[in-house]
């Protein structure tokens, strides 16, 4: 196996189990290493810090998966970091009983760097990010077969282009091939998706606990729910907040045919939907003097890289500032941000100063971030990525 020794005074954050080796941490290499091969990390002493993925196209030059002389990395190892995240997702946090849409494996957070799988109604949507984590495809198919009997598992390109692996493409990896309409249930309704084309891997699973915070709080509005995708917080807003009415505003017209879709599947009224850009509605709708008592924006990732960050807050600052304009008096926003290069404080910022260009003040009555079936294991905190603010627009 390959040594990477890394530079003097590099090793620290590792040494708590830190994931990511960036190239500049790496003195050398020693012995021959391809892309995906396991490689041992040693400190500028050669003392073994742990073991991990080898990928010289990524910034991130290793992926760690162990921390000490601990076992060895093969598909026992993958196949035990499988089990114990399923066992979160059942046994723990009970999830099975209020929806069939979750995440199965959050990379880092489950100790799986480069996978993410996701369980969307009778199919799994795996997503694979590292070289190192494509070579036990078979182990992490096989064992997520066994343990959920999904109709089909299909594999799908991450969002981020310099995240997809080269060579591959979209495509069955076990059972049926998923159709353009996936029914998925979450706390008593149904939502149908398309796991192949649709945003993400087809459901927005991270906002299912920030979907209730909302309808707990929805019960008589007006609702706009912005950014709404197939409608999954305007419709938990009518059916279980009790909303008087409800506005999904997208882009995108399959996900509002899939909204209007899941409104019938519900028997739910008082809905509509506006194929519209956002921003732009968003200002017609201020100067008509139109006004909603509780606003969702929950715009898509705009700062997919640290040198975006600027212009992206901007954008933030934009859609919240013209969201702001349409809350009635005293009435509630609930903003989101899903990048994971905007730190809380810098969302908050962003947020009063949008409420001040609006002329409103900013009263804070929930702070969240995604559902536990999204987890952090410390010290990995770029794991943690969804900001989420309720508050109160005086
Ligand atoms: N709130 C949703 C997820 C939103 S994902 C949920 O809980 O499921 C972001 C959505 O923003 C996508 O559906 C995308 O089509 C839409 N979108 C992106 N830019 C837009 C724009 N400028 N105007 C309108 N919709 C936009």
């Amino acid at each position: 196996m390959a040594r990477v020794i890394l530079g003097e005074g590099k090793a620290r954050p590792f040494w708590y189990g830190h994931g990511w080796v960036f190239s500049g941490s790496v003195d050398r290499v020693n012995g021959r290493v391809e892309d995906g091969d396991v490689v041992d990390v040693v400190d500028s002493t050669g003392k073994l810090i742990g073991r991990g993925f080898w990928d010289a196209r990524s910034m991130l030059r290793v992926r760690m998966l162990t921390l000490g002389p601990e076992p060895a990395v093969d598909a026992e190892l993958i196949r035990s970091r499988l089990e114990r995240a399923v066992a979160l997702r059942r046994r723990i946090l009970g999830l099975e009983t209020v929806t069939d849409a979750f995440r199965i494996v959050h990379a880092e957070g489950d100790g799986l760097p480069g996978l993410v799988a996701d369980r969307l109604g009778s199919f799994i949507v795996l997503q694979f990010s590292t070289a190192g984590i494509l070579r036990f495809r078979d182990v992490i198919v096989e064992t997520l077969r066994a343990a959920f009997s999904p109709a089909g598992i299909w594999e799908r390109l991450p969002d981020i282009p310099d995240d997809v692996l080269p060579g591959r493409v979209p495509g069955v990896l076990a059972g049926a091939e998923p159709s353009a309409e996936t029914e998925v249930r979450e706390h008593g309704l149904r939502f149908t998706c398309d796991v192949k084309g649709g945003q993400k891997t087809g459901f927005y699973t991270d906002q299912r606990d920030n979907r209730q915070i909302v309808a707990s709080l929805a019960e008589g509005r007006d609702v706009l729910d912005t950014f709404s995708y197939v409608g999954a917080f305007a419709l938990h807003a009518l059916k279980r907040g009790r909303a008087r009415s409800a506005l999904a505003v997208d882009s995108s017209a399959p996900a509002l045919a899939h909204a209007e879709e899941s409104a019938r599947r519900n028997a739910i009224r008082g809905f509509a939907t506006e194929r519209r850009n956002v921003l732009r509605f968003l200002d017609e709708a201020a100067k008509a003097g139109r006004r909603f008592d509780l606003v969702i924006a929950d715009p898509p990732k705009l700062v997919r890289k640290m040198a975006d960050l600027r212009s992206g807050l901007r954008t933030y600052f934009e859609i919240n500032r013209k969201a702001l304009a349409v809350v009635s008096a005293d009435g509630l926003l609930a903003t989101s941000s899903c990048s994971q290069h905007v730190t809380e404080t810098a969302f908050f910022d962003m947020l009063s100063g949008a409420a001040k260009a609006a002329g409103r003040r900013l009263q804070i009555l929930h702070r969240g971030s995604q559902g536990p079936d999204h987890p952090v294991i410390l010290p990995h905190e770029e794991s943690r990525y969804l900001k989420f603010i309720v508050a109160r627009a005086l």
